[in-house]
Formats: C-alpha cells, structure tokens, sequence
C-alpha cells in the first residue's frame, strides 16, 4: 500500500474517533457534566452507550439515526461533528505533514468544531475550552512558525475583537460580544498569526451579516438579535488555516 493513502486512512479514522470525543464535550461541558469521568448515555433512555453505539458515524448510519434501545432520534449534528474531525484531520495533515506540530493543530481544530456547536445552543464560550485551546494553540505555533508569530496572532485577534465589543457596548449600551469571543479570538490567534487573525475575523463578520440579513429578511430576527459569533469565528479560523496564506499571496499578487 502507497505509505501516503495508509497515514491519510490513519489520521482521518483518529480525527473520526476524536470528533466522537467530541460529540460528547459539546453536549457535556455546557451542562456542566465531567467529561474526563462518566459514561455517555442515551439523553432519551438514559441507556449507558457502548462501543457498539460508540462507532463514528457508522453506529449513527447503521440505527437509522436512532437510539437502539429507545429509538429516540439521534441528531445528524452528531454524525456531522465527527465527519468535520475527520476531514480536518486529513486537511490538516495534507498542510503539514506528519510534523510535530500536526498533533497540536489537529486538537487545535477539534476543540474549535466542538466551540462552535456550544456557542449555537448556548451562546457560551466555555472557558475550560477555550483556555487549554488557547495553550494548545501556543504549542502548535512553538512546534511551527514560532513564538513571536503565536504572541501578535493573539494580541491583534483578540485586541481587535476586544475593540469592537467596547465600541458596540458604547453605542448599543448593551453587551452584544462576550468575553468568550475575545478568548476565543487569542486561540485562534496563537495558531495563525497576526494576518490570518485578522482574515478569520473580516471572514466570520463577513458571514454573520449575511446572516443577519437572511433572518431579518424572514423576519426571524430584529436588529438585537445577538448572533453566536463563535459559531462563524471557529470554522472561519480552520479555513483560514487550511487556505488563507494562498488567498493572501493571491491578494497582494493582485494590487500589486
Ligand atoms: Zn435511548
């Protein structure tokens, strides 16, 4: 077997049985549950989950989307984490390479998938997430481009995020980023550097007033409606990673 399609295999099923872990912390942390200690267990019956249940993405498929005891529909978000996992295990690895620092990315990204659900059901940022993700984020830039790289990524994202927040708070007179978002901002910012920061940021603000737009123009929202911003910052900081430093090159290729 080609030794490049046996580590692409490798990694993807890792990042598939990581994304499962994941699952569980995006549903466990924001309820305040232990997720080093306790077993998983079917929300519906209650039915403690085993291996068999445990299966990334084939135990979801093969039930029907069902739990198998109770039959309580299981949600296709849990699936759909762990085939995000995958693919940015694989995604990553094909960036980097099997370097030191792919271990520490491939976290990286996880805890950032599993941010990004938190925040959609509960507008909350853990800090018991985002703060190893912020360490772990370090370890990567140390293994990689550096230190000074990691120190101006997280100063200008979260700097910039921290700026906007004060400057929303002064003209609405209400809270519309929370300090999760700031936190959130050095994670991502420790991993990409200052100019990819600050890509993640125009990107998720680009998305979330598209947004806005769909859902004020269904008339779901008015113009207070807060928008999980964590929710568009995590996946734009992974994109940014896989992709920004090509779409950099080929914006100063352009104005030059
Ligand atoms: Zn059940």
């Amino acid at each position: 077997m080609n030794p490049d399609l046996f580590i692409g295999i490798v990694v993807t099923l890792l990042g598939l049985v990581m994304g499962s872990g994941m699952t569980a912390l995006s549903w466990r942390v924001p309820r305040g549950q232990s997720w080093v200690t306790g077993r998983s267990k079917c929300p519906g019956c209650g039915h403690v989950l085993g291996p068999l249940d445990l299966v990334p993405v084939l135990s979801w498929a093969l039930s029907g989307g069902r739990c198998r005891h109770c039959k309580t529909g299981v949600s296709a978000r849990y699936p759909l984490i762990e085939l995000t996992c995958g693919a940015w295990a694989l995604l990553a690895w094909l960036k980097i390479g099997l370097t030191p620092a792919l271990p520490f990315v491939a976290l990286w990204g996880f805890l950032l998938v599993a941010l990004l659900w938190i925040d959609l059901d509960f507008q909350l940022l853990p800090d018991v997430l985002t703060f190893p993700g912020t360490l772990i984020g370090i370890a990567a830039a140390m293994a990689g481009p550096g230190a000074r790289h990691a120190m101006w990524g997280m100063l200008l994202g979260a700097g910039l995020l921290w700026l906007v927040a004060e400057v929303y708070f002064r003209i609405r007179k209400i809270d519309g980023m929370g300090g999760g978002d700031v936190k959130l901002a050095a994670m991502f910012g420790a991993v990409l550097g200052p100019q990819l920061a600050l890509m993640t940021i125009f990107l998720a603000a680009f998305a979330g007033t598209a947004w806005a737009g769909v859902l004020l123009a269904r008339k779901q929202a008015d113009a207070m409606t807060p928008l999980p911003f964590g929710t568009l910052l995590a996946p734009a900081a992974m994109v940014a990673f896989l992709w920004g430093d090509r779409w950099l090159q080929a914006y100063v290729a352009l104005i030059r």
